[in-house]
């Protein structure tokens, strides 16, 4: 006899854990199947996002930058340190800690919530049955009349740089060592290789981004990318742009890297690498041919708007399906899809997803970048506020960056906003709000902003798109 659920779902990330949970919380007999096992060998929650993605790369962003800041950064302040000491296998135990936290802290949910947690690797055979194949070979089956797949992602292997014990790593690796390299080359200059890269700068070491795009996040509103990549570099990350690694070797206790770039064929010689080239969708072993469950020409798993596949019934979610590889993205589509399933009326709004870079300083956007409202023919106006003119920011001693604020001429709407600056990250919610309430620039001009903080320079540079800002000079309307 098998078990037989309202709802399986397949992972237990930030997209199958949030899933599991919206179900539980709908009233739903619900089970989640995860294989994760942690650097102890132990079964965990969680996935990519809290055992080796968003969580542990932010408590070791936030160490990091503390560290700098005592280092460098107090004098101005009037304080002076002296004798300051990194301990490395400490920071990184602390982070080990963080992850424990959140990850046991999940397991708890699951419990309080009435979720089975089915430990072991799920594969979706026929009829809405599921495999479980248990971490010592065993395995039993389960049946549903939903199944949600969530199985995540996972770092994308360079066959020309393999990994290498402790000295060629993907990201993973890269949040485990227990000591500063001298020099660390970074292949792919995205969002992961730039936090990546900082952490290690941060702590001393010398470190080479090689990126095989001419563009620099070219995702970025350019203006703000332009800043970024000038604010990196004078933080003594080398970004080096049209450089394409072709290969690397390990030689005794150094790595030797092949790239190209314009003057031809060169070699570097460096401590450790870190190859963060970007994630694919992760479905291996998760589907069987009599499952039926279609895959799209990249390998993603193929849905409709609602996140269901072409079988009905089987729907899939987060980093195995299109759309940015983003935690809050997951989280989302899986309250979406466990609210569809319980028959209520349910949507995620991709245009208004937020875009987080969590380096010093923070650069976050959410909505069209200038160039995209360029391409499309939009009449908008665009308004700007530096943090140098804010208030806040210089009490903070952290005036670098400025917000972007983007309107809608006709209709005084906003269509994006981007920011380079302190607190970017948490700065960027207000507009997110905004936008999903539709608010227009009048709106949030009359929005009463707390003085000093760094907020105001959300509000001028909203104001400014209208000609108004108080105290910067205006640019002209147009
Ligand atoms: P995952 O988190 O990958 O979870 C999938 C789970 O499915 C895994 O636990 C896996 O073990 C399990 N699984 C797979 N196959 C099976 C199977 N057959 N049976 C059972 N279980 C299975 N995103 C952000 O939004 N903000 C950030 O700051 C951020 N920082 C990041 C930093 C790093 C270093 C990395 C690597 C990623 C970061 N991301 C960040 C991306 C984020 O981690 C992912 O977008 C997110 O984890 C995707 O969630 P998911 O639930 O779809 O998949
Ligand atoms: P992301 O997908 O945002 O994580 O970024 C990964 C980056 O790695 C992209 O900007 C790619 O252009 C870059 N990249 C991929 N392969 C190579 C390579 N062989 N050499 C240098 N950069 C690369």
């Amino acid at each position: 006899m098998t078990d037989h659920y309202d709802v399986i779902v397949l992972g237990a990330g930030p997209a199958g854990y949030v899933a599991a949970i919206r179900c539980a919380q709908l009233g739903m007999k619900t089970a989640c199947v995860e294989k994760w096992l942690n650097k102890n060998d132990k079964p965990a929650l969680g996935g990519t996002c809290l055992n080796v993605g968003c969580i542990p790369s932010k408590a070791l962003l936030e160490a990091t930058e503390l560290y700098h800041e005592a280092k460098h950064g107090f004098d101005d302040l009037g304080i002076t340190c002296s004798d300051i000491k990194l301990d490395v296998p400490k920071m990184i135990a602390r982070k080990d800690k963080i992850v424990s936290e959140l990850t046991g802290g999940i397991e708890g949910l699951f419990k309080s919530n009435g979720i089975d947690w089915l430990v072991g690797a799920g594969t979706v055979i026929a009829d809405k049955h599921v495999r479980v194949k248990a971490h010592d070979g065993s395995t039993t089956e389960h049946s549903a009349d939903n199944i949600i797949i969530a199985t995540g992602s996972v770092p994308i292997e360079l066959p020309i740089t393999p990994l290498h014990g402790d000295a060629v790593v993907d990201s993973t690796g890269a949040l485990e060592w227990q000591s500063v390299p001298g020099k660390v080359c970074v292949i792919g200059a995205g969002i992961i290789g730039l936090e990546l890269g900082s952490v290690w700068r941060r702590l001393g070491s010398e470190v080479v981004l090689l990126e095989a795009m001419d563009a620099f996040l070219p995702m970025v509103d350019a203006q703000i990318a332009k800043d970024a990549k000038r604010t990196f570099t004078k933080q003594g990350l080398d970004i080096q742009l049209s450089a394409r690694v072709t290969g690397s070797t390990v030689k005794g206790d150094k790595v030797i890297v092949n790239y190209e770039n314009s003057d031809g064929a060169q070699t570097m010689e460096v401590d450790k690498l870190i190859v963060a080239v970007g994630r694919k969708a992760y479905v291996h072993g998760v589907l069987t041919d009599e499952a039926g469950v279609e895959l799209d020409e990249r390998g993603l798993i193929h849905v409709n708007d609602s996140c269901e596949t072409n079988v009905p019934g089987i729907y899939a979610i987060g980093d195995v399906v299109r759309g940015p590889m983003l935690a809050h993205k997951g989280s989302e589509e899986g309250v979406m899809v466990a609210e569809l399933i319980a028959g209520e009326t349910s949507s995620v709004n991709y245009d208004v997803m937020p875009n987080v870079i969590y380096t010093h300083p923070e650069v976050a956007w959410v909505g069209k970048t200038e160039e995209q409202l360029k391409a499309d023919g939009v009449d908008y106006q665009a308004g700007t506020f530096p943090f140098a003119a804010s208030g806040r920011a210089k009490a903070k001693g952290d005036t670098g960056g400025l917000v972007k604020i983007l309107r809608d001429k006709s209709t005084d709407r906003m269509l994006g906003a981007h920011v380079i600056g302190p607190s970017a990250s948490e700065l960027l919610g207000q507009s997110v709000l905004a936008m999903e309430f539709d608010a227009t620039i009048e709106d949030i001009a009359h929005t009463i902003h707390a003085h000093p903080t760094l907020s105001e320079a959300m509000h001028e540079a909203a104001l400014s798109a209208d000609g108004r800002a108080i105290h910067i000079a205006n640019r002209k309307r147009r």
